[in-house]
Formats: C-alpha cells, sequence, structure tokens
C-alpha cells in the first residue's frame, strides 16, 4: 500500500504536551512540516482562543480538532448542566479555531453509580442538548468511542457501532453536525470495525487519530506506542478509512509518560514524520 500523504500529517498536542507549551508546539508544527495540530483546552487557555488562532493561522496550520468536550453523566441535574454549559464554551473555542471539530469524550459512570445504560442515556440527552449550538457555529461534533477500558471513567461509547446508533438517533439526516473521531487505538481489537467503517461513511469520519498498541501495555492510560512499534495494522484500517471516503488528516495522539513525554519533542516530532510514512 502507498505511504500516505505527508500533508495529511497532524499533532495531537497531547503527544508533546508535558515539555512545550501551545506556542512551541505550533512552531515545532511549522518548523517539522506537520501542516495540521489539534490543541487540548488546557493547553488553549495558555493564549487564550483567539490569540492561538492567530498564531495557528499565521503558522498556515489547520486545526484537525478541538480536544475535547464530552463528560456528560453526572450525578445531579446541576452537574449535568454545568458539563452543557462547558460543552458550549468548547464549541465557541472550536468556532474561533475554525476546527474541523469538537471531539467528544463522551465520560463514564458518574461516581457511584452502577447504572451504565443511565449514563449512556446522559451522554444522548447531552449531545442533544449541544446539537443546536454546535450547528448554528458550524461545529461538527465528534464523538470518540474509547477503549471499553475507559467505560466507566472515561467514555461509555466503546464501539463505533454504538457511536454511530448514537448519531442516527441524534442526526438522522446525516447533515454533517455530527459524527465520529475514529482512533485507531480504541477501536483496533473490534471485529465489527470495516463493517462499521464503511457505515459511518465520508460525512460521520470527522477525524482519524493514530497511535499503536503495545505488547505488554503497563499503563491503562499513559502507555501508548510510536506507530509500527505495537500491533495495530494501521495500513489495513487507513485502507478501510480512505475506502469510506475519508480524506481528512492523520491525526498522532500519544499518551506516553515514561518514553516518548520523556524525550526532546523536536525527535518526538521527526519520528511521528517518519513513522507516518512508513508505518501508518
Ligand atoms: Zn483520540
Amino acid at each position: 500500500m502507498a505511504s500516505p500523504d505527508p500533508a495529511l500529517l497532524s499533532l495531537n498536542t497531547a503527544t508533546v504536551r508535558e515539555r512545550w507549551n501551545l506556542a512551541q508546539m505550533i512552531d515545532g508544527c511549522a518548523r517539522h512540516g506537520i501542516r495540521g495540530i489539534s490543541p487540548w483546552r488546557d493547553k488553549l487557555d495558555e493564549l487564550g482562543a483567539q490569540e492561538a488562532a492567530r498564531r495557528i493561522r499565521a503558522a498556515g496550520l489547520t486545526v484537525t480538532g478541538l480536544c475535547r468536550g464530552g463528560m456528560f453523566p453526572a450525578r445531579t441535574q446541576a452537574a449535568r448542566r454545568a458539563a452543557i454549559a462547558e460543552n458550549l464554551k468548547a464549541i465557541d473555542d472550536a468556532a474561533i479555531l475554525d476546527a474541523r471539530c469538537l471531539v467528544l469524550v463522551v465520560g463514564g459512570l458518574p461516581a457511584g453509580s452502577r447504572d451504565l445504560a443511565g449514563a449512556r442515556e446522559q451522554v444522548k440527552e447531552g449531545i442533544a442538548a449541544i446539537l443546536p449550538h454546535a450547528r448554528a457555529c458550524r461545529v461538527p461534533l465528534a464523538i470518540e468511542p474509547l477503549h471499553p477500558m475507559y467505560a466507566a471513567d472515561r467514555a461509555c461509547v466503546n464501539t463505533l457501532w454504538q457511536a454511530l446508533d448514537l448519531c442516527d438517533a441524534l442526526d438522522p439526516k446525516r447533515s454533517g453536525a455530527l459524527g465520529v473521531a475514529l482512533d485507531a487505538y480504541h477501536v483496533w481489537w473490534d471485529p465489527e470495525l470495516e463493517a462499521q467503517i464503511r457505515r459511518a461513511g465520508r460525512t460521520r469520519l470527522l477525524a482519524y487519530h493514530i497511535c499503536d498498541w503495545l505488547v505488554p501495555t503497563t499503563d491503562l492510560l499513559l502507555d501508548r506506542g510510536m506507530m509500527g512499534d505495537g500491533v495495530i495494522d494501521l495500513k489495513r484500517i487507513r485502507a478501510w478509512v480512505e475506502r469510506a471516503g475519508y480524506r481528512g488528516f492523520h491525526e498522532v495522539e500519544i499518551f506516553s509518560v515514561r518514553n516518548w513525554w520523556q524525550r526532546d519533542p523536536d525527535e518526538v516530532l521527526a519520528t511521528i514524520r517518519e513513522r507516518h510514512r512508513r508505518c501508518s
């Protein structure tokens, strides 16, 4: 299979978050010929959305997504309303950045709860509540299904199938306002993956995140691998995604407390470029 277009490479800022601030990340992308960037909101707060948008535009970068909205389920009505208010703000920031989407990590079980079905219902209600504002701001919402090991504390939407059912329920006309962020790390194991990518199609595939699954994985959250160092058949998944009509960026998102976060970010970005070409 042909190597991916290097112009489609994007940096999720989590990958270098321990050593660089957002301004350094923007400069770093420009220096390494990386054309896309996906900031997290904590980093965005360093500069403010307006100033960040100005610098990102000046560097010629595309914002491939803003991370993140979501975290809808909560024990009380008031907390659920606060989560929705926070999401509306995130949509505003994404609009200022002209982001391709706002990524939704939907949230897990409220503290002390065992009601997974109830949490999933709260997610549906939360997305329904923010969708009109997202439409008005022209910010597509991208539901990111997370690996089931995060169902309790991060996201109770765990497969692409489940995320697409939500999309179909809330946006039956496939308007483009609601879709998915497909992260290979979270979904590579799913026997339904190819079929569900086909089902998603171009209108629902809003972002594509890559890294690798290490064997063994020593930390549930912070031990993601560089492309090529693990067991995910990234070329095959890219082929499925492209066959479904996706032409967007390939966003590299690596949480790696003991390895990549320890290294010089310039080395990390150079490695990303090389592995993107060779291993994804
Ligand atoms: Zn992701």
